[in-house]
């Protein structure tokens, strides 16, 4: 629990951290997600617990651009340091518990690991599935077993292979599986056949020889790969590899937490975008329907990454805003936070850079200027010119909500004592409410080279 978590008022635990947006799941799909929303402005944490279908890949294919030797775990190590780059948090965690905190504001929502809990404007769910797995004798995966047809049929084309399994899926593999090689076995391990009796038409119009026996061993060439299945009636059947297909177990316990519409199925119902029907959370990849492949699953998270950041980005301003709220000052602008425009202007690939760390702060002398971007540190709090605003040490103000007064001999005299909601540089907040009609909503922050003038008299947290 961090040092500067505060009560919850959803669930009465502790928030460790506040993001923007909040990714759970690091496959491909929300990788992706989080790589677009990231680079788009968005404060974003991902949660990942490791182990989900694509680190099981021995080799990737269908990726252009990556060749067929990367390993699963090398594509997504890679990725996990992309997102890190662009200032993405990267937790090792699981989310056990994910709730809406229902204040009749914009969506804002609760995530929990069971020690710590984070608040996030969006969810995004990219949890994935588990494929249902037979019973051994097995080889090992892709050497032999194989879970994805659009990935590794190329493979067995001219080989003789294996569908394992009692349902329509398992009966249309195996006659799929006919456009590449001419020898297709389906496996039902002595379990009865739960096809249609159409599908049981289809299979004896197609030469595909179904074995009802059960498997009694298994042998493996010397390199590891499948050689045979020995059967219980004393039969052996030589084997390049082949295909279990015992269904998918969809991973939506957050997504029935939060109430979000499963199909039949049991996969999260989302629109164009990965909108589900609750607003405010996200869902892609292969717990939502469609083709179970890498490319989609990215596609997916880069069309909910951009969605995220439409949802959240604050410019333009509509004409009724602009009635309620006034138009758009200079102070107001970039509205891009502190962290992420630091990170943004010390990367490499920036136009203007990457420019030095302090660089960012441009004029300022700030007495602490907390620049730390290891992943999962410590929030930045920083400290100006005047009273110091606070102990600046890990963790700080962020996530706190602190009430202030603060002198500004600028434009605005005076004395003001106003509550914020601190995110990372908590006088950014009163900076912004100086400028406009009304105090900021609680999670506005500016970036702080507006700030130089501003003397603070007194904080309480
Ligand atoms: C053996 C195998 C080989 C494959 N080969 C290929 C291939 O070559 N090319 C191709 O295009 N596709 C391939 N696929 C399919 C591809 O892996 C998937 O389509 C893709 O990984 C889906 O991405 P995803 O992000 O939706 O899910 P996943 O990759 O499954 O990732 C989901 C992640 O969410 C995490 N997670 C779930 N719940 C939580 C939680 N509550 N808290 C924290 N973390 C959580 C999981 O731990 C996991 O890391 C293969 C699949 C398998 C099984």
């Amino acid at each position: 629990m961090s040092d500067s978590a505060v009560s919850s008022e959803s669930t009465g635990e502790s928030v460790a951290d506040s993001y923007d947006v909040t990714v759970v799941g690091g496959g491909p799909a929300g990788l992706s997600a989080a790589l677009y929303a990231a680079r788009l402005g968005q404060d974003v944490a991902m949660f990942d617990r490791g182990g989900g279908r694509a680190a099981m890949m021995m080799d990737t294919h269908n990726v252009i651009g990556v060749t067929e030797d990367v390993s699963g775990n090398e594509f997504l190590g890679t990725a996990h340091e992309q997102i890190q780059e662009y200032g993405a948090d990267l937790h090792r965690s699981y989310i056990t518990d994910a709730a809406r905190i229902d204040d009749g504001g914009d969506p804002e929502f609760v995530v929990s690991t069971g020690d710590d809990e984070y608040r996030t404007d969006r969810l995004l769910l990219a949890t994935g599935f588990s494929d249902g797995r037979p019973d051994p004798p097995l080889p090992r995966t892709g050497r032999g077993l194989h879970w994805c047809l659009h990935c590794d049929a190329y493979m067995f084309v001219d080989e003789s292979v294996f569908v394992m399994g009692t349902d329509e899926s398992a009966a249309h593999v195996a006659m799929i599986l006919l456009n590449f090689t001419e020898d297709v076995d389906l496996l039902t391990r002595g379990d009865e056949p739960e096809w249609s009796d159409e599908t049981a038409q289809q299979l004896e119009a197609h030469p595909v020889d179904i074995i009802h026996d059960e498997l009694a061993g298994m042998e493996k060439r010397d390199d590891g790969w499948l050689q045979a299945y020995e059967f219980e009636d004393g039969t052996t059947r030589e084997y390049r590899g082949g295909f279990p297909m015992y269904g998918s177990n969809y991973n939506t316990d957050l997504a029935e937490q939060l109430g979000c519409d499963l199909n039949d199925d049991g996969q999260i119902v989302v629109d164009d975008h990965g909108r589900t029907s609750e607003d405010g959370v996200f869902s892609v990849g292969d717990v939502t329907p469609g083709h179970n492949q890498i490319p989609v699953a990215m596609g997916q998270g880069a069309k909910a990454g951009i969605a995220l950041h439409m949802d959240l980005r604050r410019f333009p301003r509509s004409l009724d805003e602009i009635e309620s709220s006034g138009s758009v000052s200079e102070t107001e602008v970039p509205a891009i936070a502190p962290e992420q425009l630091e990170t943004a202007v010390t990367h490499e690939g920036h136009a203007g850079g990457p420019r030095e760390t302090d660089a960012a702060i441009e004029g300022q002398d700030p007495q602490t200027a907390t620049t730390n971007r290891t992943p999962n540190a410590a929030r930045t709090v920083t400290s100006y010119p005047g009273t110091p605003l606070i102990d600046s040490s890990a963790g700080g103000l962020a996530g706190r909500t602190v009430a202030f007064q603060a002198t500004s001999p600028g434009s605005n005299p005076g004395s003001r004592s106003v509550p914020v909601r601190c995110l990372a540089v908590v006088v950014c907040d009163a900076v912004l409410w100086r400028h406009t009609p009304k105090p900021p909503e609680s999670g506005q922050i500016h970036h702080p080279r507006r700030f130089g003038a501003i003397t603070w008299t007194s904080i309480a947290v």
